[in-house]
């Protein structure tokens, strides 16, 4: 993995497509250059400058949980939040790992895969198992 900004595919214009519609979405940010600005979902264009000469940039695998809540699918609990990754980005994604137990803002989670669906990539974030990892 990168954290290094790179080229999107096809040019500077078509950053939020390269990023979304690949059969493996990136889990990215776009990356001004300009003013060094991270935008998520990445954009074509640098909401703070407006500038459209952005980057693709790969964000880091692991963050700290924001906010989370529940929801019932199927008659199972499952669990979603915002998680806050040292790019200056929130993303919100599903959260596992840890079912039923509840997870605690501010704990550290790390990202798990992104998964098509509907047509929007969908990010899913492990939080911590309590027994050590690696
Ligand atoms: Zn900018």
């Amino acid at each position: 993995m990168t954290n290094s900004p790179v080229p999107a595919k096809d040019g500077p214009s078509s950053i939020a497509k390269t990023t979304r519609e690949l059969p493996q979405p990136l889990f990215a940010c776009s990356h001004c250059p300009a003013c060094g600005f991270n935008n998520f979902p990445p954009s074509d264009v640098c909401p703070q400058c407006w500038s459209r000469n952005l980057q693709v940039k790969e964000l880091s695998r692991t963050g700290v949980l924001y906010s989370f809540s529940s929801q019932l699918l199927e008659g199972e609990k499952h669990f979603v939040g915002y998680v806050d990754l040292p790019e200056g980005v929130r993303v919100f994604g599903r959260l596992t790992g840890n079912e039923p137990q509840q997870p605690s803002c501010g704990i550290p989670v790390r990202f798990s895969s992104v998964q098509p669906a509907s047509g929007r990539p969908s990010f899913v974030f492990a939080l911590p198992t309590g027994k050590q990892e690696d």
